[in-house]
């Protein structure tokens, strides 16, 4: 009720168009809701509350206490610099990606991938709120969009790295909306309320995500490309897993064993999320293979409506976009003619290539040297450390 008081209209219609292949679809059963940070994280916390935590807000960890065998709580320091301790039979690093409890247990990051694109967004006022999801791809450009909370319009783009100064020169980023038919439509006479915010540096990676005492859940144990929009379902998706796995492992004195295999869990879970989310988010221009694929989804509303449910975790992202539906896609573009053979052949080599590494490394992950940190922060420093080209 309180999301939905916030103006963000339920969005159940989805107007996708993939280089000219329409993909849209209207299920009122999958609704999104797409409300700013500022708006929904108080009304998180004012639940949490609510259900029982205290909150203590400007106050971060800044050291963990330990007895010989695990990790048994916090050192906070407060707004005023005063240091103190919580005691605690689980401590659980919430903390995000450059998360401080998982630099103190000395987690490790596996199967980090670097970004490919960037991204920019503004909000408008002035769009009459309505309960669309838009996106469309052009050239290398997504074009993401729809009504948010209180009124505003969100447009964004996300765009090849290479892009990425253009896109911030003065306007950059107005002028590249306009590029967009729909967006150019949707935004005539609308005012952006500030300048855009941009995002260019960071990493997909997975880090060891329990030990004796603690765990780390949501970005502190995993982030991945933000092109399909899934890390605060997904962060909610996994606290929520956690929370049953520490009630019933403290319950049955099996802490250790339920944390173990949450994180398990975790990882067979976020995988194919991960992965499909990399090769969403990379960069140029979308193969022919792939739009020939959206291209037979979309002639059937059975499959398309699968296709969508990608996004809402009913469907596994492999099953829709799975190598048998690339090949039989390379196949018709072959008998079809038109698009060059030997750009086919290829492009089928290279998904089907990383169709073996995704299984591979999910079942052999690499691991990076040391607790990595966000590209954010150590740009150099990460980059030499063997992260994927
Ligand atoms: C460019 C970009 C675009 C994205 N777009 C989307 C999108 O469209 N949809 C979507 O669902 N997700 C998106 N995401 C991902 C999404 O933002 C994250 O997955 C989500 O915020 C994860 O939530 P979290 O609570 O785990 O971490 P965070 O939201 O990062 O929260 C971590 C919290 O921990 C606090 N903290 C940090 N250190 C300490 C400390 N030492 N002590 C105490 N507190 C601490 C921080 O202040 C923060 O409040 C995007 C991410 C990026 C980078």
């Amino acid at each position: 009720e309180r999301l939905l008081a916030t103006g963000a209209p339920p969005l159940t219609e989805f107007q996708l168009l993939v280089d000219g292949v329409d993909l849209a679809q209207y299920h009122p059963d999958l609704a999104m809701l797409n409300i700013r940070r500022r708006v929904l994280d108080p009304i998180l916390l004012d639940n949490a509350a609510a259900a029982g935590a205290d909150v203590a807000l400007r106050t971060r960890v800044v050291g963990l206490l330990h007895d010989e065998r695990r990790v048994t709580g916090v050192r906070i320091e407060d707004p005023e610099g005063r240091h103190s301790e919580i005691r605690a039979r689980v401590v659980i690093g919430a903390d995000g990606r450059n998360s401080t409890i998982g630099r103190l247990v000395g987690a490790r990051r596996y199967n980090v991938t670097a970004n490919e694109r960037a991204g920019a967004v503004g909000y408008y006022e002035g769009v009459e709120p309505h309960g669309v999801f838009h996106l469309y791809i052009l050239g290398s450009t997504y074009f993401i969009g729809s009504s948010c909370d209180n009124g505003l319009f969100m447009a964004s783009a996300y765009y090849n790295k290479a892009d990425h100064r253009r896109f911030r020169e003065p306007n950059g980023f107005e002028e590249r909306l306009a590029t967009c038919p729909p967006f150019a439509s949707l935004l005539k006479g609308a005012t952006m309320t500030g300048p855009p915010v941009f995002a260019s540096r960071w990493q997909g990676f997975f880090r060891e995500a329990a030990g004796p005492g603690w765990a780390l859940v949501g970005d502190a144990g995993h982030f991945k490309d933000p092109a399909p929009g899934q890390g605060i379902a997904d962060a909610v998706r996994q606290a929520e897993r956690l929370a049953e796995s520490v009630c019933y492992g403290i319950d049955t004195h099996s802490l250790g064993d339920q944390l173990a295999r949450w994180w398990r869990w975790r990882d067979h879970d976020a995988a194919e999320m991960y992965w499909w989310a990399r090769e969403y988010g990379r960069a140029g221009l979308q193969s022919p293979v792939i739009v020939e694929m959206f291209r037979r989804l979309a002639a059937n509303p059975r499959t398309l409506r699968a296709a969508h449910a990608v996004a809402f975790h009913e469907t596994r992202p492999f099953r829709i976009f799975s190598p048998v539906r690339a090949s039989a896609a390379a196949a018709r573009l072959l008998a079809r003619g038109g698009t060059p053979r030997g750009k086919v052949v290829a492009d089928l080599v290279t998904l089907s290539t990383r169709d073996f590494q995704r299984r591979w490394r999910t079942h052999r992950p690499i691991y990076e040297e040391g607790p990595g940190r966000d590209a954010q922060e150590e740009p150099e420093q990460v980059l030499q450390r063997g992260v994927e080209s």
